[in-house]
């Protein structure tokens, strides 16, 4: 038969990471998969908002500690791309026998292998979703920017784009202001979605709301100016993109958890609408920040040890 893993857990950034650590820390067998994407956090070269880093620090940084911390208590991190997680109550006997499910409860499916667990943590973040603009991804970190609570700072008295039609794109805009009054929303040759409300908030502060399509945003090190479909260029000196986040949860859709939002929906514990499968981080939803899926992912880890175990959760180790 083959093993069976104490917890599982898909996705490696700071929501996966700190669940395995208390998995482990905990005695639970504990796996982590990654893919070779990796984290959101690989695409920042300067954080000012984590605890206890006064100086800043990086997320590539981050990503390597937390790494050596969760592997010190045993966990085993393995860089494959899970397709698809089954229930194994689902399943066939044949299909058990097969793949010796034992009394597994799911079996996680990768590009080159299959793994059995009793308990689930999905903490694949969210992919951001591309603008369809030449370049974008590429100064990310260096003038693009995908989120104001996160790198508003770096922007003071600048001239920022905000790339996007709707609702999120109008309230990033207010955000900024506390950073730049020079700001402006080009909706990209999309129609505006953006709430009355919200368009009355933008205009009582003078956030010009353009309709330009974008071709390319250029620079030398940093962002530039942007060049528009129509041969026409403008100076700016940062972009964000604000087109809302791509679903990086097919698989777990698969599943039939229940989404909102774009998300996946979770209960007080990190529970989803499937028992025995919990989820952490940017994939439940917003604030999409270090400090909340760090929070998340402790969260739903103690409830998977509390189930595994029975009882509160005690933390009787010293180290
Ligand atoms: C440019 C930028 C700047 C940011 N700046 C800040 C900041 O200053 N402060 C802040 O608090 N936050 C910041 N953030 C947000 C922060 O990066 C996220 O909130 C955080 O990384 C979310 O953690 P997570 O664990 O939920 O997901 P992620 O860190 O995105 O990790 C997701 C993990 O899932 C794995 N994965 C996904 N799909 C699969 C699959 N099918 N199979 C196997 N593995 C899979 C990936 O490999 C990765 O390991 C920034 C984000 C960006 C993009």
């Amino acid at each position: 038969m083959a093993k069976t893993w104490d917890a599982i857990v898909i996705g490696a950034g700071p929501a996966g990471l700190t669940a395995a650590t208390y998995l482990s820390r905990a005695g639970l067998s504990t796996l982590v998969f990654k893919d070779k994407e990796g984290s959101n956090l690989l695409k920042v070269p300067m954080i000012g908002n984590w605890f206890a880093a006064p100086a800043g620090t990086t997320g590539p940084k981050l990503l390597r500690l937390g790494e050596q911390q969760t592997r010190k208590y045993g966990t085993r991190i393995v860089v494959e791309e899970v397709v698809k997680c089954r229930d194994c109550s689902l399943m066939s006997a044949a299909d058990k026998k097969k793949h010796g499910v034992g009394k597994a409860h799911f079996m996680v499916v990768t590009e080159k292998s299959r793994y059995l667990t009793n308990a689930l943590i999905i903490a694949v973040g969210m992919q951001i979703k591309s603008a369809g603009i030449t370049n974008e991804f590429k100064y990310i970190g260096k003038g693009v920017a995908v989120c104001v609570a996160c790198d508003g700072p770096f922007f003071k008295n600048k001239k920022v784009m905000i790339v996007g039609a709707g609702n999120l794109a109008a309230s990033e805009a207010l955000e900024l202001l506390a950073h730049t009054s020079r700001v402006q929303i080009n909706t990209n040759g999309a129609s505006t979605l953006i709430e009355a409300g919200l368009k009355r908030k933008l205009k009582k502060a003078g956030v010009a709301l353009v309709n330009k399509k974008v071709a390319a945003v250029t620079g030398a090190k940093w962002v530039e100016q942007v060049e528009f479909m129509d041969g026409t260029h403008e100076r700016i000196q940062g972009l964000f993109l604000a087109t809302g986040t791509a679903s990086a949860v097919d698989f777990a859709k698969s599943m039939g958890l229940l989404m909102r939002d774009n998300s996946l929906e979770v209960d007080k514990f990190g529970r989803t609408s499937v028992a025995g499968v919990w989820a952490a981080g940017d994939v439940i939803g917003p604030p999409r920040q270090i400090g909340k899926s760090v929070g998340d992912g402790v969260r739903a880890a103690i409830d998977v040890i509390e189930q595994v175990r029975g009882g509160s959760y005690v933390d009787h180790r010293e180290d």
